[in-house]
């Protein structure tokens, strides 16, 4: 496994490995990998001849009042796990290498960066499309891989992509839970374990709601007053039934239920994906 820091040396590398045919796989991450991450990297690892990772905290999707220098860094452990599942290449960029004085950056979509994640952290996706679209500039991968977990990301790097004409193919991956059924975060270390007790409340209203649409309840406002009375004891930033325009919506196929809520002042991302459960054949 290469570990490489600079822009141009990763370029060199991959102009060499990538020989013929060979496909290059894709997996941004800002470290403190977890399974989430291990099961991203195992896909790429089947669908390409080569998997390049990086781990790289980006400043540009943090605001002023967010402790970017608190996000956990285990470098050596991260290095092991990519070592562990076969990754041909990590890179590990500085914020220098990755940033000039007064960059150019990409604007996220008025509607779609602006509400819910983009509403309460203003700026934060103009960040995280940036970061992106300098990563795959750089590797020009042919699949780029991202967790369902974030689904406000995932929507809208898969707009950038059609809106920037990129040749990349962007693979949403199904949200990986721990044991407990908590989603798997690099944020969790930070629950103490009374907290992450707290935290499966909303799991366990997701899980309610699969449930009930397997049973075929369509009916949105039931199944969100439903959910919303079992999370009454956490404070809840968000938790709406919306389209893949992230639109509000009350037509349940298709939807995605995106939801947040905070234990311990700590944010906790969940989702579900209603086509997923409609694909599955599963629903009556
Ligand atoms: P991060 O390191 O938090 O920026 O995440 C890197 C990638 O891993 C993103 O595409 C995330 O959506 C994805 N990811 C994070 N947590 C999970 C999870 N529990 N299941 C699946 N993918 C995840």
């Amino acid at each position: 496994m290469l570990v490489i820091k600079a822009k141009n040396e990763l370029i060199t590398v991959l102009n060499s490995l990538k020989t013929g045919t060979k496909k290059i796989g894709f997996i941004p991450t800002m470290g403190a990998l977890h399974l989430g991450h291990a099961s991203l990297i195992a896909q790429s690892k089947k669908d390409n001849d080569i998997s390049v990772v990086s781990i790289f905290v980006n400043p540009t999707q943090f605001l002023p009042h967010e402790d970017l220098s608190k996000y956990p860094r285990p470098l050596e452990a991260d290095l092991a796990v990519c070592e562990k599942l076969g990754v041909d290449v990590v890179f590990l960029p500085s914020v220098e290498e990755m940033y000039e004085k007064d960059p150019i950056k990409v604007s996220a979509p008025k509607f779609m960066g602006y509400v819910f994640e983009g509403f309460l952290r203003p700026g934060h996706f103009d960040g995280v499309l940036t970061i992106v679209l300098k990563f795959f500039n750089l590797i020009l991968p042919d699949n780029a891989y991202f967790g369902k977990k974030d689904a406000q990301q995932l929507l809208m790097i898969q707009k950038m992509v059609k809106s920037l004409n990129l040749p990349i193919n962007v693979i949403g991956m199904p949200l990986i839970r721990d044991k407990d059924n908590l989603a798997f975060s690099s944020r969790n270390v930070y629950l103490s374990k009374e907290g992450r007790k707290d935290a499966l409340c909303l799991s366990a209203a997701l899980f309610t709601i699969e449930e009930r649409v397997k049973k075929g309840i369509k009916d949105v406002e039931a199944l969100k007053k439903g959910a919303l009375e079992s999370l009454s004891e956490v404070y809840v930033e968000y938790f709406e039934f919306v389209d893949k325009e992230l639109h509000i919506t009350t037509k349940l196929e298709d939807s995605i239920v995106i939801a947040v809520i905070r234990v311990e002042n700590i944010r906790l991302l969940d989702n579900l994906w209603i086509s997923d459960i409609m694909d599955k054949g599963r629903c009556v």
